[in-house]
């Protein structure tokens, strides 16, 4: 991820690549292991009607591969943003200090790049869903079925690639200020460990609330995980109901995992029915 210092640093692009990339796992690995601790160790009992139902046990074996898949992403992710430092330096990205940006500006330039953010990544989704391609580079994430924060960025090294790319084009089309590019990644990081909590964290009402409900959740993409061919957009709902590609059990399923039905799945007309994971 760039951020201000790496824009305003001196060190040559190698140097401040390796800095950024150690600095970056520190901090993603201490926040993910606390995330972990918390929801899967510390509040497992209290949050138990919201943990998302498994199909397999996994264990230290899963939560390896997975860390050492995110070690690429996070890699990969570093020379996306040492690419945007080297195009900054060569006076070619629209980036700024922002200091000349009102309030709202920033807000609305942090939705527009996150709508850019879930564009980006339901289109690559689908793609990489292609047969051909999937069992080269998006097989990596889906060998994960059941799903934890640590899986949230255990891709294969071409689809880290893409995955924190999005910034450049960005970085050399629109002209923004570095903190409102910050802040959306930071948005994109928090989002996709929701996504792969394992736990259903939302209120019941989520669902009822215009805008709240074009949000995904961990459900939403969990489903994903366990069904594959739907439910591709990681931010938002919309490019797959315009698509026609989410997963019709996702709002039952979803109202499942609060706890209230977590026992007991019922269809419309309040007939039991088999859990759907
Ligand atoms: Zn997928
Ligand atoms: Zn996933």
């Amino acid at each position: 991820m760039a951020n201000m210092d790496l824009l305003s640093s001196d060190l040559g692009l190698l140097q401040l690549g390796v800095t950024s990339f150690l600095a970056q796992a520190a901090n993603y690995f201490v926040f993910v292991g606390v995330i972990f601790l918390l929801v899967w160790k510390l509040l497992a009992k209290t949050l138990a009607g919201r943990r998302i139902p498994t199909r397999f046990d996994f264990g230290l074996p899963q939560v390896t591969r997975e860390v050492l898949n995110t070690l690429l992403t996070l890699l990969l992710g570093t020379v996306s943003a040492v690419a945007i430092v080297a195009l900054y330096r060569a006076g070619l990205t629209k980036l700024s200090n922002g200091a000349d940006w009102a309030w709202w500006q920033s807000a609305l330039a942090l939705v527009a790049l996150l709508v850019f953010n879930d564009t980006w990544f339901y289109w690559w989704h689908r793609l990489l869903h292609h047969p051909k391609l999937f069992k080269h580079v998006h097989a990596v994430h889906h060998r994960s079925v059941d799903v934890n924060p640590f899986t949230s960025y255990s891709f294969h090294a071409a689809e880290g690639f893409i995955l924190g790319a999005w910034a450049i084009p960005m970085a050399l089309l629109v002209p923004m200020s570095m903190q409102v590019l910050m802040a959306a990644q930071v948005v994109g990081l928090l989002n996709n460990i929701v996504s792969h909590l394992g736990y259903e964290l939302l209120p019941r009402w989520w669902l009822r609330v215009p805008l709240l409900n074009w949000s995904s959740s961990a459900s939403y993409h969990s489903l994903h995980h366990s069904q594959f061919n739907g439910n591709y957009g990681l931010l938002f709902r919309f490019w797959d109901r315009l698509m026609g590609t989410e997963l019709k059990d996702y709002e039952r399923v979803f109202r499942a995992e609060q706890g209230v039905e977590a026992t007991r799945a019922v269809d419309p007309a309040g007939r039991e029915v088999p859990r759907p994971l």
